[in-house]
């Protein structure tokens, strides 16, 4: 079977049904949410769009509370899952081509959701119906689940695998090709300082950041006092340091302002840290008590390192890595510090015993260690039978042989028990999923197409 043959001859009737989906703008409306429309009016009515075509196609359907659905066909004791969603963030400005249309534009179909998720899974679908219209045998079931709320806090999923069975395997086109078989963990740390501001202490407040998992890119102190040279003192340090920032004077304030620069946390490498940068400059300013520990913590375990080295956190596996620390949350005020972390650990990382062992050598500095969440690490091994098939479809069809993926942000796919994330950005694509001008190139999506029917055949049938 020629796989892109059939999906280029169904090119248009895929093109037409992702417009369709497009132009539901199912963005969570928490207002208009209730009981039985728990995401609001447009998720729900995406959901019931992709129940639809199912029905039309004569698969069997099922929606779950209005958090999910799914598409089956085939038979068979087991399941090979294909996880899609069809909400989408909102749209934002800037953008050239209406966000809820998906216009096409040289060989581009431009709109909300065209490569994050609605893209693939309408390839996803189309993969569906021409595996059923070749009146291929399956051996198992193949089902297509269907997510309302991937984008802010996998409720959907959460509810739908309460209910219904977890598939022996399956994948998520819902990010990179060739596949993402590794995810790290991804723990909220948070540090909590003993001693609390003095009367005395200088340092006022200090802040920094609003969600863990950013860098930082402006931090902002308040002191009470400072030296005469504080001015003088600040322009040097900016100019030795290239950073930005301002120092202004009010009612016997200083107020200091950092710029740093913004990354996700899952990379903290690629930003810099505002609150380190405004936290060494402090630590210049002979501060003393509660905040003159508060700065110092910060620059000996955060400056210029991100594996948390200076208190043992450090670990690297071959699959997935280094571990990494983003102090994305900072701030003191009268009851002293705290600095609330996305860590990312590696998928081998033996986190109890490490985070023991932190908590254990916290000695020197007055401060203690929380864990206010923890989602696991994810992996299916290269080995794997599943990991080595996707891989060949997808190396057959795209002549590309890069290795398999592994990520520090969580996909999709960590939501199976045996699953992973399988396209559809090709290596080298621009990455402009929530962006203004989302699209999803053409060529691609069909190609797409025939990769995961080709996948359905070699999972799910002898
Ligand atoms: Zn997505």
């Amino acid at each position: 079977m020629d796989w892109l043959k059939e999906a280029n001859a169904r090119k248009q009737e895929l093109l037409f049904e992702l417009q369709q989906l497009i132009k539901i703008e199912s963005v969570l409306h928490d207002e208009k949410a209730t009981d039985d429309i728990p995401f609001g009016p447009g998720p729900l009515e995406a959901l019931q769009f992709m129940l639809t075509k199912g029905k039309e196609q004569g698969m069997e359907v099922k929606n779950i509370d209005n958090f999910a659905g799914h598409i089956e066909m085939g038979e068979g004791d087991e399941i090979l899952g294909i996880l899609c969603h069809v909400d989408v963030v909102p749209a934002g400005d800037h953008w050239t081509y209406p966000p809820f249309e998906g216009r096409i534009v040289d060989g581009k179909l431009f709109g909300r959701g065209a490569i994050d998720d609605k893209g693939p899974t309408m390839a996803a679908w189309l993969a569906m119906k021409m595996v059923k219209d070749a009146e291929i045998q399956l051996n198992k079931r193949v089902r297509m689940i269907i997510g309302t709320d991937e984008e802010s806090g996998f409720r959907c999923v959460d509810r739908y695998f309460e209910k219904e069975e977890m598939p022996a395997i399956g994948f998520a086109p819902d990010a990179d090709f060739p596949l993402i078989n590794a995810e790290k963990g991804i723990a909220h740390l948070i540090f909590s300082q003993k001693n609390q501001r003095a009367k005395e202490d200088t340092l006022i407040s200090f802040q920094a950041g609003k969600r863990i998992n950013m860098v930082p890119d402006v931090a902002t102190a308040i002191l009470e006092r400072a030296s005469e040279k504080i001015d003088e003192n600040f322009q040097k340090f900016l100019s030795e340091n290239d950073a930005q920032g301002t120092l202004n004077y009010d009612s016997g304030r200083y107020i200091i302002t950092v710029k740093g620069k913004s990354a996700h946390a899952m990379e903290p490498e690629k930003g810099r840290n505002a609150a380190v940068v405004l936290a060494k400059f402090l630590l210049t300013q002979d501060l003393t008590g509660a905040a003159a520990d508060f700065v110092r913590f910060i620059v000996e375990v955060f400056d210029g390192d991100h594996f948390g080295t200076a208190l043992g956190f450090e670990f690297e596996d071959a699959m997935s890595g280094h571990t990494t620390l983003n102090p994305g949350v900072v701030s003191f005020d009268e009851n002293g510090g705290t600095i609330e972390i996305s860590m990312r650990y590696s998928v081998t990382y033996p986190f109890e015993e490490k985070i023991t062992a932190v908590q254990q050598c916290l000695g020197s500095y007055p401060f203690t260690l929380d864990i206010a969440g923890n989602s696991a690490p994810h992996y299916v091994s290269e080995d794997d039978d599943l990991v080595q098939t996707l891989l060949s479809v997808y190396q057959k069809h795209s002549n590309d042989f890069s290795k398999v993926l592994s990520t520090g942000g969580g996909t999709y796919a960590r939501v199976l028990k045996k699953g992973v994330a399988f396209g559809m950005l090709y290596p080298g694509e621009p990455d402009v999923a929530h962006q203004a001008d989302e699209f999803v190139d053409v060529e691609n999506l069909v190609k797409a197409a025939a990769i995961y029917a080709e996948a359905i055949v070699k999972l799910a049938s002898k």
